[in-house]
């Protein structure tokens, strides 16, 4: 298929690469210029990339990026025509989501939520699992798309669901992230061996997804940023706003927030969101 794909940071980068080494015809454009893909050709901007495209995917920072890309100076909707798809891998809010899906399909395109999950390991082996919100007959025509760059797809239900659905999972990730933290600092206070503690985790119930992934960077305390802390916070954010919009509390992500302030408070958030711990360690007074 003939891809436009705009945005080529962590996740973004490796992602269209995977499309292009599936034998698709992929464009790329992002906002700094310099960033190529091998495979790929570069386009001056969104409108050029989506020219003629069949697809045009995105993967950028947050609501506002995604509005730029696709209604700015250049966008997308210049080149929009009915019979295309416009897909988001960005995780942003979905009651905007229902705004561009609007705008989208006024110019005669089809347009689908698919955030993903599986951090930048994922999208580097292309084993993302893509949670998705849409018409059927839309995400049955991108499957060989999904499957050039992920490992599965979970069909959500209708457009913006698969970022609503995305926000509940971060929401417990981030969560399960804290709980370990703590749970770790409090180990170490008390004279327990780090090593130890994930060993044990390992062989519980305790164990999880996060900690498997998350454990190992942080018992070397390396927290270069495979989810930059500031995108989990973004998230957070969204979760909060989400909450609201509904009419409801979620009072352990509102403690969860106050930690991501204070980590972003002292310049911690283009680290890993698992340095969210050094602060923990810093209050514990066992901070390296
Ligand atoms: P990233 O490395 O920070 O890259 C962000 C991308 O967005 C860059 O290409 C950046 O362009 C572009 N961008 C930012 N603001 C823009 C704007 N106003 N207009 C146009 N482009 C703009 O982020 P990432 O880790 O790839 O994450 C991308 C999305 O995937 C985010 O929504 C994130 O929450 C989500 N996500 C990330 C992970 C992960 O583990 N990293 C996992 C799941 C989902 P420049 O190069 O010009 O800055």
């Amino acid at each position: 298929m003939k891809v436009a794909f705009c945005g080529l940071g962590i996740m973004g980068r490796p992602m269209a690469a995977n499309l292009a080494k599936g034998g698709h015809e992929v464009t790329v454009w992002n906002r700094t210029q310099g960033k190529t893909v091998d495979g790929a050709r570069v386009a001056a901007s969104p409108a050029e990339a989506a020219q003629g495209a069949d697809v045009v995917w995105l993967c950028v920072s947050d609501t506002r990026a995604v509005e730029q890309v696709l209604f700015g100076d250049s966008g997308v909707e210049q080149s929009l025509r009915g019979g295309m798809i416009v897909v988001d891998s960005s995780t942003v809010s979905p009651t905007a989501t229902l705004e561009f899906a609007k705008h989208v399909q006024a110019k005669g395109a089809t347009y689908v939520d698919a955030p993903v999950t599986g951090s930048k390991i994922g999208a580097e082996n292309a084993s993302l699992i893509f949670i998705v919100g849409g018409e059927k007959s839309a995400v049955d025509r991108l499957d060989p798309l999904f499957r050039a760059m992920g490992k599965d797809v979970k069909h959500m239900g209708g457009v913006g669901k698969g970022q609503a659905a995305k926000l509940a999972m971060n929401l417990q990730i981030a969560m399960i992230y804290e709980g370990f933290a703590e749970g770790l600092t409090l180990a170490k206070r008390l004279g327990v061996d780090p090593e130890a503690l994930v060993g044990l985790i390992n062989v519980s119930m305790v164990r999880s997804g996060v900690v498997d992934y998350k454990a190992p960077f942080v018992l070397k305390n390396d927290y270069s940023p495979n989810f930059p802390l500031r995108l989990m916070h973004k998230d957070i954010r969204l979760m909060m706003d989400a909450a609201q919009e509904a009419g409801l509390k979620l009072p352990g992500l509102e403690a969860v927030q106050k930690v991501y302030e204070a980590a972003a408070n002292v310049g911690r958030g283009d680290e890993d969101y698992a340095a969210t711990i050094s602060l923990l360690e810093e209050w514990a007074g066992i901070a390296k």
